[in-house]
């Protein structure tokens, strides 16, 4: 089959990114289009945490352990120093049912290679000095390999590296649709083959995939907003914290904290009136203290919070890796060898099944 190029990847955020690193890496001709500028999505507006441990879900965790292996040996591969500060990732439980489903999640999280732990209340609040002494709590998940890394540093890294092995990344190129079965790619200036099509648009991922052929059952795009407290006056060194009844989050960045709690709904006053109340409640010391926007940003999500990656086998092949749910920077470099593995025909040493869209995941 003659083709443009032997793999158009669709969207430039970190998961594409590190999908046409990894390709590139293995010797395929590899180009990568994406309609704004590299890292202009979900991925310019992330909290920079990266963890292995992810509750009740150790598929995300297989893929985040193998990621943060991928990240402790970024300068070696693909070649760039990256700051990962660890500070571990401590979740608050203040209900007798969710310490017992995470005492029965335990088994599965350390066969995917999580170090994770039940600690008291004791310990959990010499963990987190903020923890108010009123909090409910009955124990914690402690899991210290969690990290602070730089977003932006990983997608400038996976793009620097794609490009010096030859793959070709183009910005400022919609894709308006993909037709799986010819393996075309429309854009404005014109229509691409290759012999296979990767999906990785993000939130946008929904209609491409259909088009193609792929149902997946992503929910519209999420708008999610992270706040900032002030400059704290006395900031301790705390882990990711989450109080997991709220999903309130937390982390320290510099000396304010960094803050998020679900979505903001359409009344976004009300939303921040709950942080604030929430943020009171769990951690005293930071009642009545301002709160401001940090960032805000449109992520995709998946009915399970996983991810979907897999493949329609060509040629044409088509492939996709969307659904990351508020986790796509812990799974990103796993993601790029799923992708690279699934094209190529190769094991990819992980439970691939779990991940495809298969008719158990999709109805
Ligand atoms: C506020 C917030 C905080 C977060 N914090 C964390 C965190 O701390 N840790 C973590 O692991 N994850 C976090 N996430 C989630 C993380 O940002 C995402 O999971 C990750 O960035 C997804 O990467 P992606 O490449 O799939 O999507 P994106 O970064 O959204 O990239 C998709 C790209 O596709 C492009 N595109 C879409 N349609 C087309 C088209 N038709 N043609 C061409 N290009 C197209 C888009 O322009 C975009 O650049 C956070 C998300 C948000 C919103």
């Amino acid at each position: 089959m003659s083709a443009d190029a032997q793999v158009v990847v669709v969207g430039g955020g970190v998961i594409g990114l590190s999908i046409a690193f990894h390709l590139a890496e293995a010797g395929v001709e590899t180009l990568l289009l994406e309609r704004d500028a590299l890292g202009s999505g979900a991925s310019r507006a992330t909290a920079d945490v990266v963890r292995s441990y992810f509750a009740g879900n150790p598929v995300s965790s297989a893929l985040a352990v193998r990621s943060l292996a991928a990240y402790h040996d970024f300068p070696e591969r693909p070649g760039l120093d990256l700051p990962l500060r660890q500070v571990g990732y401590l979740v608050l439980f203040t209900e007798r049912e969710q310490v017992a489903a995470i005492e029965a999640d335990l088994p599965a999280q350390r066969a995917a290679g999580v170090e994770v732990e039940l600690v008291g209340a004791d310990e959990a609040r010499a963990l987190n000095q903020l923890v108010g002494d009123d909090l409910p709590l009955l124990a914690a998940a402690w899991s210290p390999d969690a990290y602070i890394s730089d977003t932006a540093a990983i997608v400038g890294g996976y793009a620097q590296a794609a490009r010096r092995a030859g793959a070709d990344l183009r910005t400022g190129t919609p894709v308006t649709a993909v037709d799986a079965e010819t393996g075309t790619v429309r854009t404005a200036d014109g229509v691409i083959t290759a012999e296979a099509v990767v999906c990785a648009a993000g939130a946008w991922s929904a209609e491409l995939t259909r088009s193609a052929g792929v149902d997946l059952p992503l929910t519209e795009p999420v708008v999610q907003e992270l706040l900032t407290t002030d400059r704290l006056p006395t900031a301790p060194d705390i882990p990711v914290t989450l109080h997991a009844a709220s999903g309130l989050l937390v982390r320290l960045r510099g000396d304010r904290l960094l803050i998020g709690m679900g979505y903001p709904d359409a009344d976004r006053q009300a939303w921040r009136a709950r942080v604030a109340d929430r943020l009171a409640a769990v951690y005293p010391s930071m009642a009545g203290v301002e709160l401001h926007t940090a960032v805000t940003g449109v992520r995709d999500a998946s009915p399970d919070r996983t991810a979907f990656i897999g493949h329609r086998p060509g040629p044409p092949a088509f492939l996709y890796a969307a659904g990351f749910s508020g986790h796509g920077l812990c799974n990103a470099p796993a993601a790029g060898e799923l992708v690279r593995d699934l094209y190529l025909g190769k094991d990819p040493g992980l439970d691939a099944a779990a991940l495809s869209a298969t008719p158990e995941r999709v109805r």
